[in-house]
């Protein structure tokens, strides 16, 4: 009956990826040649030191960049391929972001936030508002629905965007470094609830950090070390993100 017993290729496919910004002088390569896959229902950490490339990739996986070489399949489709238009089709049905910043609408209230994805796609009042009901109760926020986000704590902010992320029932989530801004347990609510929400919602997520308690809960790691990846970092063991340069070899 599930989804996933049909399904056997991977939710996201990252094949050869490498993103460059600039040229001659000024040319760095912020994605350096990285492959890897994302199988469906997991939850896979993006793990590195601030600049080793986890925005950059994570923005090509989900259709907000383009690699310069390379190729990225998400959920079978070549979002590398993709027209502009079809990858902005791409980010509201099936891929939703979550940022380290919230990204909230300051005048609106936690269930208008919520509720917007669904708005901008023109779903049924009546559907919407059940929905909100739905998600604000699944992070825990039935109560302060009506709080707009600068009466909201960061934590409780955060839960409203993964709320809102989930509206349109999204197959990837993508969430860069999400407890960045949190304090540490505040940070290690809000990946609980991720971990929970995924389950829930029979979803795909990848999320960048370099919080150690999310390390943890991840099914799988991913390791960039100056937009490489680090072969076979699994499991990558506190303290190895503070060893090597973090900029040598990246600007070329
Ligand atoms: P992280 O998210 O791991 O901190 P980023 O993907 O943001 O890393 O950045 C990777 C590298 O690419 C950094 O050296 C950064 O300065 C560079 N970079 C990111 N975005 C741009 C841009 N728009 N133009 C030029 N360089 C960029
Ligand atoms: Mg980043």
């Amino acid at each position: 009956m599930s989804n996933a017993s049909v399904h056997t290729t991977p939710m996201v496919k990252v094949d050869s990826v490498t993103r460059t910004y600039g040229s001659g002088t000024n040319k760095l390569i912020a994605v350096n040649d990285v492959s890897f896959t994302v199988e469906r229902g997991k939850l896979v950490a993006l793990v590195g030191r601030s600049g080793s490339g986890k925005t950059t990739l994570l923005n090509c996986i989900g259709g907000l960049d383009r690699p310069s070489r390379g190729a990225i399949t998400v959920d079978d489709i070549v979002v590398t391929k993709l027209s502009e238009r079809k990858r902005t089709a791409l980010r509201r049905d099936s891929v939703a972001f979550v940022f380290q910043t919230f990204g909230l609408v300051p005048m609106l209230s936690a269930a208008e936030n919520v509720g917007l994805p669904m708005r901008l796609r023109n779903t049924k009042t009546s559907v919407r508002d059940k929905r909100v009901a739905e998600l604000l109760d699944l992070v825990g926020l039935t109560k302060h629905m009506h709080q707009r986000p600068a009466e909201l704590s960061g934590g409780q902010q955060q839960r409203v965007a993964i709320a809102r992320a989930l509206a349109n029932q999204p197959k990837l989530l993508i969430a860069d470094e999400p407890t960045g801004q949190l304090d540490a347990d505040t940070g290690a609510a809000i990946m609980a609830l991720l971990r929970t929400v995924i389950a829930d919602q029979g979803m795909t997520a990848l999320v960048s950090t370099h919080d150690q308690s999310l390390m943890d809960i991840a099914d799988h790691t991913v390791h960039l070390a100056d937009g490489h990846l680090v072969d076979g970092a699994l499991a990558v063991p506190t303290g190895s993100l503070a060893t090597g340069s973090e900029h040598q070899g990246r600007i070329v």
